[in-house]
């Protein structure tokens, strides 16, 4: 009788614990992860046939690793952080080494991850040595009480964390400075995931290099959270791609979401209806999004988007439109 304090105590500490974790039906749930690439002039005239090996092998080398981790019982959201940075320091995407330069020839990056479990965010704009900018966005998430860090703020926020740092040099390839000196109006290549784990949480993450020759401190959807990124377990995870305005005017990948929770749409009209209306203010680019079912959806309004996806029945990988 003495231990019954004791019992009830350790009785109350699992029962908190057990809340905190917050699985419905642990085990389940199947795994989804869905990630991109970017979407743009993506056709077979631009990306030719090696090049088309080089994104295959990457994205699927990419997704199967994301879709491992799940496998294991990695949260979505560190998965999400995970493939980002698999993504970030591939130099095949806009994103990390390989981002594209501004009209000063200077790489600044930008990233967002959202959690869909309690909807908090971390996102940061204007990053230019930090190896990782997925990471960073994560930090902020996580260690501080803001959501968006950005420029100097957000450099020294990196030195502060020790996170890895590397030379300009080691962002800017010859391929995007070559890019950079033809003064090409537009840039594909920005990495994105979204993805649900066996606990039910839903996740989403967004890194970019930006567009090409934009000016400095132009802001990206892809730091947005919101336009390019959402996560919000009542509904699904989103992450964006394209040209970055016209998804922060149309609040994408929000919209999405806001389309299922109030307007009573599925994941694949809310995500086309979300399209129409980047299309109708003249935007372009794609979308990408996972429901709390399962449910996967990667559509784009323009030649291409690199985009694969992985569930425990299907296994999908496309670039150009079908
Ligand atoms: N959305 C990104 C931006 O506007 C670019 C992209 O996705 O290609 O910066």
């Amino acid at each position: 009788m003495k231990y019954l304090p004791l019992f009830a105590f350790f009785f109350l500490i699992a029962c908190t614990q057990e809340e905190s974790i917050r699985p419905t039906t642990a085990n389940a749930i199947k795994p989804v992860i869905v990630i991109h690439g970017g979407a743009g002039l993506i056709n077979p005239n631009i990306v030719n046939e090696e090049l088309e090996f080089y994104y295959r092998k990457s994205l699927e080398t990419i997704l199967d690793s994301g879709y491992t981790l799940l496998e294991e019982g990695m949260s979505a959201e560190k998965v999400v952080e995970m493939v980002l940075k698999m993504m970030e320091d591939d130099s095949l995407y806009n994103a990390g080494r390989g981002s594209v330069l501004n009209s000063k020839g200077r790489v600044e990056m930008d990233a967002s991850i959202m959690s869909g479990d309690i909807r908090k965010a971390g996102a940061v704009t204007g990053i230019v040595n930090t190896k990782n900018p997925i990471s960073l966005a994560r930090l902020v998430k996580d260690s501080t009480q803001h959501v968006l860090l950005c420029g100097d703020g957000a450099n020294s926020f990196a030195r502060t964390m020790q996170v890895d740092t590397m030379p300009i040099d080691y962002f800017i390839t010859g391929r995007r400075h070559r890019q950079w000196m033809k003064l090409r109006q537009k840039k594909y290549g920005t990495g994105g995931c979204v993805a649900l784990d066996i606990h039910g949480n839903l996740a989403a993450g967004t890194s970019t290099g930006g567009m090409s020759d934009k000016l400095k401190g132009r802001v990206s959807d892809a730091a947005i959270i919101g336009a390019g990124t959402y996560a919000d377990n009542r509904q699904c995870a989103v992450s964006a791609t394209g040209w970055g305005e016209h998804f922060i005017r149309n609040v994408a990948a929000y919209q999405v979401f806001a389309r299922m929770e109030y307007g009573g749409q599925g994941l694949s009209e809310s995500v086309a209806n979300t399209l129409l209306e980047v299309q109708e203010t003249g935007g372009d680019g794609g979308l990408i999004a996972v429901d709390r079912q399962g449910n996967w959806v990667a559509k784009f309004n323009t030649d291409g988007m690199f985009r694969a996806a992985r569930t425990p029945d299907t296994l999908y990988l496309g670039i150009f439109a079908e």
